[in-house]
């Protein structure tokens, strides 16, 4: 028997990928979780964005309940009510005129690529394959997806680079114009507010003057949304700060509000080559998915819920520049977008967060670019945002006396 040295503290059979904390999560509700040991958690990570509504969501809870006595699974060789009313509801909330679900944020972004060659292919232009990515995005952890984004420590070691995958560099106009004036330019994907990255949000006039060139040459636009969109940013939308729209776009974490659903959405344009047989997925738009995931889009959309976004964003916005100001030797901006919050520090950012988990029992995510993330619960109280302000404002604290010590 094969036992694998994960890390120090435990031996177990799980693939050693993950550096994991040392906390065993048995159960969660809101924004709080409580390990094994009882210990009380206040959560800022969400499963990365992913449980946007809160932990153990009573209407997801009954949306699940009610769904898993009725039927799980059928595939997608029937019809699928659930998949056609949340495709309804998806389309009725945003450019696109057509969905294809699928079970998590990179075979949504997969599906994505594969839209944009196949529409490029089916409308005489078969040339046009190429994918042009940014640096510092991050697409998921397929094939397509880990060449899109060309992150080196994601693609190291798993063959050569795939035909057809390039980089630009964020403020390279040059390099971007050629790009989308390039013959065999397919698409340009690219998350409005970069979530693994490190936050950093793309100014809204670069969105703009991207698609104004996309238009002009025939080139379409991915946005990869599936951390920022979903209400996290203050619009349902990431993109519609920028008052335009992709030809497609990947959207999973909040979908299913902490159910593994994704979906990539596209015009009637963009989605045109995408004819029957050319893509498919077994467990992809489930019914026991699509009942949570219409559960949570009911709740996900309600003006509410935005405005809560926005109103607790500005006060968490507000107090960390105030916490910037107060530990400059601990913090050195403060960037994102609404609830998708990156604080980046002078300390290893790693050591941080478990500092703010011992010490604070502050649930915080890593990010690029020596971030963390703060990525809350979509419906915080104020009362919650102040103690999580409260909480990392300890650890701030508490990492420079141990930087004096
Ligand atoms: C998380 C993420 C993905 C990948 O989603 P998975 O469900 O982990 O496959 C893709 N794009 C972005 C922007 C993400 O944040």
């Amino acid at each position: 028997m094969c036992v694998l040295e994960v890390q120090s503290v435990s031996v177990n059979h799980l693939m050693g990928v993950y550096n994991r904390a040392p906390l065993e999560v048995d159960r969660g509700r809101g924004a709080r979780l409580w390990a094994k040991d009882g210990t009380e958690y206040l959560d800022m990570v969400s499963g990365i964005s992913t449980n946007a509504l809160g932990h153990a969501n009573p209407i997801l809870v009954e949306a699940v309940k009610a769904q898993a006595e009725k039927l799980w699974h059928v595939s997608n060789i029937f019809r699928i009510p659930g998949q056609e009313e949340l495709a309804d509801k998806l389309c009725e909330h945003s450019f696109a005129d057509a969905v294809f679900f699928t079970n998590s944020g990179t075979e949504a972004v997969e599906c994505a690529i594969k839209t944009a060659r196949r529409y490029h292919f089916h409308n005489g232009a078969p040339e046009r394959i190429d994918i042009y990515g940014f640096d510092g995005s991050f697409h998921g952890r397929t094939y397509g997806a880990i060449n899109a984004a060309a992150n080196p420590a994601y693609t190291n070691g798993f063959g050569p680079p795939m035909e057809g995958f390039h980089q630009l560099v964020w403020g390279d106009h040059e390099a971007l114009k050629a790009a989308i004036a390039a013959p065999t330019t397919a698409a340009i994907i690219v998350e409005p507010v970069q979530g693994e990255g490190g936050c950093r949000a793309i100014p809204e006039h670069c969105l703009r003057s991207l698609r104004e060139l996309c238009d002009e040459h025939g080139v379409l636009i991915i946005f990869d949304e599936v951390q920022c969109g979903m209400g996290r940013t203050g619009k349902l939308w990431a993109h519609e700060w920028a008052g335009i729209a992709p030809d497609i776009m990947a959207i999973a974490k909040a979908l299913g509000g902490g159910f593994p659903v994704g979906a990539c959405l596209a015009s009637a344009k963009a989605a045109s080559g995408m004819t029957v047989g050319v893509h498919g997925s077994t467990f992809g738009g489930n019914p026991l998915a699509m009942a949570v995931g219409l559960a949570a889009f009911g709740e996900l959309v309600k003006p509410e819920l935005i405005a809560n976004v926005n109103e607790v964003a500005g006060y968490l916005k507000q107090q960390f520049v105030g916490l910037q100001e107060r530990f400059p030797d601990i913090i050195v901006d403060v960037r994102g977008k609404g609830l998708l919050i990156g604080v980046k520090l002078v300390p290893n950012n790693r050591d941080f967060m478990a500092l703010a988990r011992d010490d604070q029992h502050l649930l915080i995510a890593g990010g690029g670019d020596n971030c963390c993330r703060i990525l809350p619960p979509l419906n915080l109280t104020i009362e919650e945002a102040r103690e999580a302000v409260r909480r990392f404002e300890g650890a701030c604290e508490t990492a420079r006396k141990q930087m004096a010590g």
